[in-house]
């Protein structure tokens, strides 16, 4: 049976999608595009990564009974624990798969852009694995501000480099990874860390992450006694780890979608990362989708205080889902996000990482039966966040 929202044929999902790439780019975008199905799909592939899943990453994570919160919220809260994943979140699904896909390419050099460094380390993490060299793009301001990353991916044996054009974040930094793709089309793997960029990268991200749901469909069979929530959560940055929670149950209506996009200072206030309320459509790396951006189309900055949530763009699938309504989309302000931070921490012993905290906030948002099995992920760990949360311990410790 088609599926009503996962990707088409010419790499659309709805309207949004599709692959708007320079002409130089062009055949290597083609060459991906003819390849990556039937090489993930192989057996060949599937071993691999299948056995780096469990033996490295450390999967299955396991779908935990949350039972103060559930308390709290009156339903059944389970949480997808992709925190406790190698490196501290689902990125590293991503990163094997691809890793995988580029050496039965054939190609032998690796880039990849990051903003707060989450994904530049989780792709640094897996060319030391391959032994593949690596050439991570990042905003200039970003290699300040986010300087623990950038020593690790130092210390895992990736050249790290800073970008100065232009307002030296992650927009910039994907801008020069896809300039230095132009230039060495033959040999180079460009891995794409959300479901974002030109057809196929969405569809190849949502695949790859979508371990995520297939686990979910046995473990709530094991524990519950049917395969399937009444409601999945998750926060959407570009979208990977929310396409991977909700994957197999997207054309399952028996479910209901609820995303929790990050608000920064409020959807409306010019200083937010809420790109489903606040964008416009309009063609940002390759993909046409809803873009944050002034009345005569400049990109406009993102402001979040989750790093890994600044993003003006949002993945086309998410794009298509909340505008068929298939999903609801939260717009969760920074100082809702650090609550449900303290929140999950002090219910639960669980310190999630600040995007992760945006889906957490997103269930004051809902109203639930008390019948109601919400299963919703998390997406990483909060060490990488234990500064921030202190800078407001006075407001949200008590
Ligand atoms: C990068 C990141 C996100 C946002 O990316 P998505 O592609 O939307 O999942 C969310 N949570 C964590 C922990 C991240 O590192």
């Amino acid at each position: 049976m088609a599926s009503k929202y996962n990707v088409d044929d010419n790499g659309f999902y709805g309207e949004f999608g599709g692959a708007y790439v320079p002409e130089i780019l062009y055949a290597t975008v083609e060459n991906l595009k003819k390849q990556y199905l039937a090489i993930i799909e192989s057996e060949e592939f599937k071993t691999q990564y299948n056995d780096l899943l469990r033996d490295y990453v450390g999967r299955p994570s396991p779908l935990y009974f949350a039972k103060r919160m559930s308390e709290k919220y009156g339903c059944q809260i389970y949480l997808k624990r992709e925190d406790l994943n190698h490196t501290g979140a689902h990125k590293i699904n991503n990163t094997i798969g691809q890793i995988l896909l580029a050496k039965m390419m054939g190609k032998n050099r690796i880039i990849a852009e990051t903003g707060a460094g989450q994904h530049g380390v989780a792709t640094a993490t897996v060319c030391a694995l391959m032994d593949m060299p690596c050439v991570v793009y990042q905003g200039a301001l970003d290699v300040e501000r986010q300087h623990t990353n950038v020593e690790r991916m130092r210390m895992l044996g990736a050249e790290v480099r800073p970008v100065h054009s232009g307002n030296k974040t992650l927009k910039d930094a994907t801008n020069e990874a896809i300039r230095d793709w132009c230039c060495h089309p033959q040999d180079t793997f460009y891995i794409i860390g959300s479901t974002v960029g030109p057809h196929p990268y969405p569809d190849l991200v949502a695949r790859l992450q979508s371990v995520i749901s297939e686990e979910i469909k046995w473990q709530l069979q094991d524990k519950i006694g049917r395969n399937y929530p009444d409601i999945l959560m998750a926060c959407v940055g570009g979208g990977s780890n929310a396409a991977g929670t909700i994957y197999h149950y997207i054309d399952d209506e028996r479910v209901r979608i609820i995303l929790a996009e990050a608000g920064g200072q409020g959807a409306d206030t010019g200083h937010t990362a809420a790109t489903i309320h606040a964008g416009r459509l309009g063609i940002l790396h390759g993909a046409r989708t809803l873009v944050m951006q002034t009345p005569d189309g400049q990109i406009m900055e993102a402001e979040s205080i989750s790093a890994g949530l600044d993003y003006p763009g949002i993945g086309p699938m998410h794009a298509n889902l909340a505008t068929q309504h298939r999903a609801t989309v939260y717009s969760v302000n920074d100082d809702e996000a650090l609550q449900a931070a303290y929140e999950l921490t002090r219910m639960e012993g669980i310190i999630p990482a600040l995007e992760s905290a945006h889906a957490v906030a997103a269930l004051q948002k809902v109203q639930f039966n008390p019948d109601d099995v919400v299963v919703l992920t998390v997406s990483g760990r909060g060490d990488k966040d234990v500064e921030t949360y202190l800078q407001y311990a006075d407001k949200y410790m008590k």
